[in-house]
């Protein structure tokens, strides 16, 4: 399908008369939309509730929108928690999936009320510890399958190789002590592959899910309320790519939880989901002016953006699509390679792509990074995090997060020694 910005040449200079490049911008109707879309899709469950994974765009703007939207948060650091907190998402509209986690964290996700969830067996000590033995009344654990984890003929990922989760005997063990300390429900989650493109990824998590519940409840006698099926949902950077169809993912999961639950009398699971790149990403875009060409070996566009704004391509060979404003229809006859300012040849946000004709001053948009894009970011070669801009429904915008300064990068510095001019 052809990719087109949700952004006008026309829209795009009103803004960066304001705002200079780069940014993201984010396309408010397109967020709730999904919303609604991802809402509609699991209807049937009484109980379904998404928690957006904060880490794919942390602003607390985009958080409120998804809030209004009847979605929570998952959190899995201390900053995350922070950010929820600060939109008024408390209790049990937070799940706190995290891994390796500091105590501090993990005192914080428990005085918030979250959901917690559990990487391995040893934290049900490190939470007896932490609540002086009052546990919570609903805890989650997170489960490694182990092996490989396939759809169809195809390995989509390597659970045995992930640091994720817990074995089965271990997540038994970790029911029975915490039905000892007092908690009386439980939640199971794994996160078996990232980005799949596939309608049978969630069915065939949820399938292997929901069969663990039945053996678990067998083994321990523990009421099991939710099933969390976690992130994974992808989407389609590349124009030819399939495009995932959450209401048939939806039915899919439907269909498991019908002939493996209902039968069983599990009929009251809810089913929760922590959906980052699905939720945001095709409603994010990386708006970025073109400062220099050069010609030597290949042909060079070179962006005011770099690889510190946009990770992807550099660290995963991500592709993401690129529009040159104004030039939508224009015939592609160029070969470009597309590259950011780092003095790291992988800064390159496109090689060898098909471009129109570019210009010195024009305004590219890179697609799809609504999730996973700026909060990427880093500050290599003293490059600075861009500003973040709200497109609202009505063609209005907000700035949601200024440009760093120079002074912000130097903010962490002892200012008494050395004097930083701006
Ligand atoms: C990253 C992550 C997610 C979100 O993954 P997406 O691929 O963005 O959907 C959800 N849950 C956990 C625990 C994660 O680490």
């Amino acid at each position: 399908m052809k990719k087109t910005s949700f952004l006008t040449l026309e829209k795009a200079r009103e803004i960066i008369a304001q705002i200079p490049t780069p940014f993201h911008i984010y396309d408010e109707a397109g967020i709730r939309q999904r919303a609604r879309d991802l809402k509609d899709a699991f209807s049937w469950n009484p109980g379904f509730k998404e928690y957006f994974a904060v880490k794919a765009t942390p602003n607390p703007y985009i958080l409120k929108i998804l809030k209004e939207e009847g979605c929570g948060c998952d959190c899995s650091s201390y900053t995350e928690l922070l950010l929820a907190e600060a939109v008024g998402v408390t209790g049990h509209e937070i799940m706190f999936s995290s891994n390796v986690t500091p105590e501090e964290d993990m005192r914080k996700a428990y005085t918030l009320g979250a959901y917690i969830n559990l990487d391995d067996a040893t934290h049900v000590e490190f939470l007896e510890r932490i609540t002086g033995g009052k546990v919570p009344e609903t805890v989650c654990l997170r489960y490694n399958p182990g092996g490989s984890f396939s759809l169809g003929n195809t390995i989509m990922d390597m659970p045995r190789d992930a640091k994720y989760g817990m074995t089965e005997d271990q997540m038994a063990g970790a029911i029975n002590r915490l039905m000892a300390l007092g908690t009386k429900h439980f939640g199971i989650h794994a996160f078996l592959a990232s980005n799949t493109t596939t309608n049978e990824y969630y069915p065939q998590l949820a399938a292997n899910l929901f069969r663990l519940a039945i053996r678990l409840r067998n083994a321990t006698g523990a009421h099991i309320s939710f099933v969390n099926l976690s992130g994974g949902v992808g989407v389609d950077y590349r124009p030819e790519q399939p495009c995932c169809d959450i209401a048939a993912i939806g039915a899919g999961v439907q269909r498991e939880y019908n002939s493996i639950l209902v039968p069983q009398g599990m009929d009251d699971i809810a089913i929760y989901t922590e959906l980052g790149r699905f939720m945001l990403a095709p409603f994010g875009h990386l708006v970025s002016t073109v400062l220099h060409q050069k010609h030597i070996y290949r042909e060079y566009i070179g962006l005011d953006a770099c690889a510190a704004n946009l990770m992807r391509p550099a660290m995963y060979g991500s592709y993401h699509h690129i529009t040159v404003l104004g030039k939508e229809d224009a015939i592609l006859d160029h070969v470009y390679d597309v590259t950011g300012g780092l003095c790291e040849n992988n800064d390159k946000f496109a090689i060898e792509r098909s471009l129109p004709e570019i210009d010195i001053g024009d305004i590219l948009v890179l697609h799809d990074t609504g999730a996973h894009g700026f909060s990427m970011g880093y500050n290599y070669n003293g490059k600075l995090r861009s500003a973040e801009v709200l497109l609202k429904p009505d063609g209005s915008f907000q700035l949601i997060r200024r440009a760093e300064t120079p002074q912000d990068y130097f903010a962490t510095l002892d200012g008494t020694q050395f004097h930083f001019s701006s």
